[in-house]
Formats: structure tokens, C-alpha cells, sequence
């Protein structure tokens, strides 16, 4: 069996959950869209269940395997792609987004007593209703016997504290629902650490429980993605190695070759990146092809055929290479394809 693995430690996991209850009051939704940053729904409910009120995802296929393990609420991040499926949303019995006008019509009666999150532009600009239709869009809800809501909305760049659109997001929602009794949600991760007057009633960390960032809070990785060594070779002074002869070896040099490649989501990379044999650094060395990856061992004759390589650990964290790479965490994350198995460690 080809030794390519994705480890996720679940006692880092249930940490992170630990560490976001030590930075807020508020209740924790636990975002669970893309298969729960990629980490696969079914065990990640198992270990957050405990410490969060209700969940998020993207499509109904998610929340039915979520709504297989809980009975906490789940709520549908960008509501229903047509009006048909309100009768999933029954069915399931899901809490949903309403983020522009034609999902409010077939809003049959029953659904009124499903939670209904009304989502409100204050400066991303991609979903929900603006400032000035906010209102209104509340009062013809209640008008329809709606009065279970939540009021939501989206920061843009809540991870960089600072940043000027962050107070501006805030004050607008702030202004906005203040007036109102229903339960608000507003922080990210990033608006978790950075921006605690933003969490009102319930709070939407994502990356930090998967442990994509904010190590210096405390928050830890929970993914080592690694693969066996399969080969190691001897390439001579000026001989290049990989597809498009893309680098060139200054010295005689020992090649290690890992079956792990762009097939299993790790990146396509041209340059050298940093990666991890038992806690050695080396690098990548060439592009990423589809099912390899070559390491530059230089002349460490110590390592040997079945080594594992890591290409980001519980040490050395995946935000290390995803920043190195112009990417970010999420999407390294998300991208891992479903070729590579999942080790679950507790
Ligand atoms: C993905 C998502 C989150 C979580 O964001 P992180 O940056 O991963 O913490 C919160 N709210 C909404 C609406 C989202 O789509």
C-alpha cells in the first residue's frame, strides 16, 4: 500500500476548542463546510460536539451527515440554492441564511420555526442585504410570523488586526441590529482574537479549530500530511531533475522521490520548499508532479528508503509553506484530495 497519509490529531483538535472557550463567552458555532476544512464531518463532530451550540455548512449533503451524529442546530451558510430545497431544509430540520430577496419568497409557514439567520452586508460586499433594506427585510419576515432570527454578517479581513475596514464592519452591524433583540453572530477566527467586541451571541471560528493559524494564542496544528520515501538517487553536478528540467543539481547530490504529488493536493510548486525528516529540514527541489515530490538530501547519506517526509507537521505548522507560497492555510487544507487516507490520532 502506498504509505501517503493525512495524520489528524484529534487531542489538538478538542485543545483549540479549549483555547477559543478561554477567548470567549459567547456560544461557538462549529464550521464544518468543505467537509469541515477537509478533515472529514463524521470525526470532527465526534470530538467538537462537546463544546460547540450548532453547526455551519455549505450544502444539505453536509448537514445530513452532521444531522446523523447531533441534534444541535445546523445551519445552511448560504441557504438554499433554489427555493426547492426548503423541503430538505424541513425535512432535516436545518437553520438557514437569507442573503438576497429571492430566496424569501416560498417561505411556506412551517418553515417559521426553523432559525432563520438574516445576513447583512456591513463592507464584504459578496452576500446579504444592504444597511438600508436591512430594516425592512426584518419587518416583512415578522409580518410572516418569523421571529426565530439570527442577525449575521461577515468580516473581510478580521486577520489583520487593524485594518481599518474591521471598525467600520463592526459600527455599521453594530448600528444596525442594535435596535434589535434577536441573537447576533458576527466573528471569524480572526475576530475571535482580534476584535472581542464583535462576538455577541455566537461566534463562527473555522480555521483556528483546524489549527490553520493563531499559534501565538495557543492554538495548535492538527494535520501532519507526509509520505514514504519510495527512492533515492544519486544525480550528478548539472543533471536537472523533474518535468521541465526545472532545477539543476550544483553538486553531485542524493535525490529522495516521495509518492506524493498535485493528485493529492499538495500544491504545484516550482520553487524549493522547507520539509521535515525526522525533525531534519530539507528541501523540495523541481515541480511538483502529479504523484511525486523530490527531495534534495545533498549528501546526508543517513536517510534511507521508507523515511517519512513531511511536508507540514504538528511542529511546522501548513501556514509556513502556504505563506512561502503565496496561498493560505484554507486552501491547502481544503485541497487535499480524497485519494490520501485519514489517520486519526486521539
Ligand atoms: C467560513 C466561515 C467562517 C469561519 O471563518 P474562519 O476564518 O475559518 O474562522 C465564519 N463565518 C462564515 C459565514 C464563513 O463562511
Amino acid at each position: 500500500m502506498r504509505d501517503t497519509e493525512l495524520q489528524i490529531n484529534l487531542s489538538n483538535l478538542s485543545h483549540n476548542l479549549n483555547i477559543l472557550k478561554k477567548n470567549t463567552t459567547s456560544e461557538i458555532q462549529g464550521v464544518l463546510k468543505a467537509f469541515s476544512y477537509g478533515l472529514e464531518i463524521n470525526e470532527v463532530v465526534d470530538v467538537i460536539d462537546e463544546h460547540v451550540s450548532c453547526y455551519s455548512v455549505m450544502s444539505i449533503d453536509e448537514a445530513i451527515l452532521v444531522r446523523n451524529k447531533s441534534s444541535k442546530p445546523i445551519l445552511l451558510l448560504q441557504g438554499v440554492y433554489d427555493l426547492d430545497e426548503y423541503k430538505e431544509v424541513l425535512k432535516y430540520d436545518l437553520d438557514f441564511v437569507i442573503h438576497s430577496d429571492w430566496q424569501l419568497k416560498n417561505l411556506e409557514e412551517g418553515l417559521k420555526y426553523n432559525r432563520l439567520w438574516l445576513k447583512l452586508n456591513t463592507g464584504l460586499n459578496r452576500l446579504g442585504f444592504n444597511a438600508d433594506k436591512f430594516e425592512s427585510t426584518i419587518k416583512v419576515l415578522e409580518e410572516k410570523g418569523f421571529k426565530n432570527l439570527v442577525l449575521m454578517s461577515h468580516f473581510a479581513c478580521a486577520d489583520d488586526k487593524g485594518h481599518p475596514l474591521n471598525n467600520k464592519q463592526l459600527q455599521l452591524f453594530e448600528k444596525v441590529t442594535k435596535k434589535f433583540s434577536y441573537k447576533k453572530s458576527l466573528a471569524n477566527s480572526g475576530a475571535v482574537f482580534n476584535y472581542p467586541k464583535s462576538h455577541y451571541d455566537i461566534v463562527r471560528p473555522g480555521i483556528s479549530v483546524y489549527g490553520g493559524g493563531f499559534y501565538e494564542h495557543g492554538i495548535k496544528p492538527v494535520t501532519n500530511f507526509r509520505s514514504k520515501i519510495i527512492s533515492i538517487r544519486n544525480v550528478k553536478k548539472g543533471d536537472s531533475v523533474g518535468y521541465e528540467a526545472s532545477w539543476t543539481a550544483d553538486k553531485d547530490s542524493l535525490v529522495a522521490v516521495i509518492s506524493l504529488g498535485y493528485a493529492d493536493g499538495y500544491p504545484l510548486i516550482y520553487k524549493d520548499v522547507p520539509v521535515f525528516i525526522d525533525d531534519k529540514q530539507f528541501h523540495t527541489i523541481g515541480r511538483t508532479s502529479m504523484d511525486m515530490v523530490c527531495v534534495n538530501l545533498g549528501d546526508d547519506s543517513s536517510v534511507k528508503v521508507g523515511d517519512w517526509v513531511e511536508m507540514w507537521n504538528f511542529k511546522t505548522p501548513l501556514n509556513t509553506l502556504a505563506k512561502s507560497i503565496n496561498t493560505i492555510s484554507y486552501q491547502l487544507l481544503t485541497n487535499i484530495s480524497r485519494r490520501v487516507p485519514k489517520n486519526y490520532l486521539e
